[in-house]
């Protein structure tokens, strides 16, 4: 085995998104976790990620031609990336011995630093065909199939990290899918509850109530059997229901939400805890189209593994920064034109819109008025792209995309319009790098954070975004792009803020942003430049790693 001598942080996430090839995540989650890993590769971090191999992918999307989304099983081998290592542990599930497996993949940083992650698997010898698909999904099957796949990662990733025999310092929950290694920790700590906390940091995701995982103490009791005696799972779960929230909230001594306006509802929401805030970032160096990556390199060489340096993008000349984002956009436009036969132009004011198809993300603002955005799009010509998945089970989801499409049809002889089939990694990179404006109508408080208008900030490209999650630091109005609809902290009425959403969509697009984007190029080219200068020089997972190793892990 490596050096395993030197303690560890566990980072434990439901999923973990490396590779494109390889089906271990479903969104903003899951790519986090990968820029988290990612950068502490770059940095030399003494980390290890636990994650579970979800062997059959999330899905993968097909869209007819009315948007109707069909979801496929999306299989892949994880032999062709990784590595199967022999050990093996056990974790009871449903009183029976579940056997689990891990897959080692390296992740490899340029600067010769590597993190190992640790798939686990139940798809082996001595499981029945039952516990074989505890991994296969992400997100998938029912409460019990999720309870499951939960023990296997908390419990199983505890023993698993033990039987390696790799010693830990912290262990990290990336959400409170993972809460059950607090458990096991208990367990081995005998009920100490002081000592697991003193190894455990939390950070939450979800900012309301419906979002987090709960399980009822019928299922609890059939599936998890007494891993700890009820009465203490009770206690620190919630004696209703096992909130796994709570059970994180309860087994850690450092928790954080990931922007500080989500923090603050976090605080608001479980009143008596300590949450900090360290805001969201991504892996620069991923996130970067190759044309800018090239612009960095000449100008601000080492920008990769530092990318405060980004506040140096005033070195660029401006006609280089515009040339780079016209190679970024010509690749977007002709993959559309190729795809859909819709006739994009590369000089037409573009907006993008790609992310899960969910209600809250409210896809649909922009068709608030249909009659508004034509006479827009008359006198300023508009394009848009969207793409984006709707969780199986999200109907709502799955029904804004179909409006998405008939909108499209409405449309058509005004606003070229399409929806990108299967979001995924390279689907989300080239439509982020690709389009001018990075439009986020998010219903507020509900975007914990949001990560990609930061990756359009790397691309030079312009956010236009509700004043929720990470955009309320990220913003300067007219400086690193603009807001939609008020602050916060102005106490209106839901519906007076929705008016007035739609107002500044409209109002700002028709006589800010398309009159900059079309006549004042100079003004528009120092727009996308503050992007980079003054967002992606920040809001990058080398800064946000810095803050866990100083305010968490140490
Ligand atoms: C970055 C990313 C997300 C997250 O987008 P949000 O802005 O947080 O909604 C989701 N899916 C993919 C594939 C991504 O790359």
């Amino acid at each position: 085995m490596q050096n395993q001598t030197k303690q560890k942080v566990a980072y434990f996430s439901m999923e973990i998104a490396l590779s494109n090839d390889m089906h271990t995540y479903s969104g903003g989650l899951g790519v986090l976790a990968g820029d988290t890993i990612r950068s502490s590769a770059d940095l030399k971090l003494p980390l290890v990620g636990v994650s579970l191999v979800s062997k059959k992918g999330y899905f993968r999307q097909e869209l007819t031609p009315e948007g109707k989304q069909i979801e496929h099983e999306d299989p892949w081998d994880p032999a062709k990336f990784m590595q199967l290592l022999p050990e093996e542990v056990t974790v009871q599930i449903q009183s029976r011995d579940v056997h689990v497996k891990a897959w080692l993949y390296n992740v490899v940083s340029q600067t010769g630093g590597v993190v190992p992650v640790y798939f686990l698997d139940t798809d082996v010898d001595g499981n029945s065909s039952e516990d074989r698909e505890i991994t296969s999904f992400l997100y998938g099957g029912d409460e019990r199939y999720r309870l499951k796949q939960e023990i296997v990662l908390g419990t199983g990733g505890v023993r698993m990290l033990e039987k390696l025999g790799i010693s830990i310092r912290k262990y990290h929950m990336n959400e409170g899918h993972s809460a059950f290694l607090a458990l096991e920790l208990l367990r081995q700590q005998e009920m100490d509850v002081e000592k697991v906390r003193s190894s455990c940091i939390f950070t939450t995701h979800t900012p309301v109530e419906a979002g987090q995982d709960k399980f009822s103490y019928d299922l609890v009791k059939e599936v998890l059997g007494d891993h700890v005696p009820l009465e203490v799972l009770k206690s620190i779960g919630g004696e209703d229901r096992l909130n796994m929230t709570r059970l994180a909230l309860n087994l850690s001594d450092y928790i954080n939400g990931v922007a500080k306006r989500h923090s603050e509802s976090s605080r608001e929401m479980f009143p008596g805890y300590e949450i900090h805030a360290i805001t969201n970032g991504i892996h620069s160096y991923t996130w970067t189209c190759e044309s800018f990556r090239r612009l960095y390199d000449k100008y601000l060489p080492g920008w990769a593994n530092e990318p405060n340096l980004l506040v140096r993008v005033d070195l660029i000349p401006d006609e280089e920064v515009w040339q780079a984002h016209r190679e970024a956009k010509k690749l977007l436009i002709d993959h559309v034109n190729k795809v859909a036969n819709i006739g994009m132009n590369i000089d037409v004011l573009t907006l993008g819109f790609a992310r899960r198809a969910t209600e809250y993300k409210r896809a649909t603002l922009i068709f608030s008025d249909l009659q508004k955005l034509r006479r827009i799009s008359r006198k300023a010509p508009l394009q848009i792209v969207f793409a984006g998945k709707a969780h199986p089970k999200d109907y709502q989801g799955k029904r804004i995309i179909e409006q998405i499409f008939s909108y499209t049809q409405k449309l058509k002889d005004d606003i070229k319009i399409v929806y990108l089939e299967n979001y995924d990694l390279i689907t989300a990179a080239m439509v982020i790098a690709g389009v001018d404006v990075w439009l986020n109508t998010p219903h507020p408080p509900f975007e914990a954070s949001g990560t990609s208008g930061m990756k359009a900030a790397h691309n030079g490209v312009v956010n236009f975004s509700v004043l929720d999650g990470w955009w309320i630091e990220g913003w300067m109005e007219g400086i690193t792009g603009w807001s939609i609809g008020p602050p916060p902290e102005e106490r209106i009425s839901p519906e007076e803020r929705s008016s007035r959403e739609v107002d500044d969509l409209y109002n700002k697009l028709e006589y800010i942003i398309a009159p900059m984007f079309y006549t004042k190029r100079d003004e528009w080219i120092k727009t996308m430049k503050n992007s980079i200068g003054k967002i992606a020089y920040y809001f990058n997972s080398h800064r946000m790693m810095r803050r866990y190793i100083t305010e968490a892990y140490f």
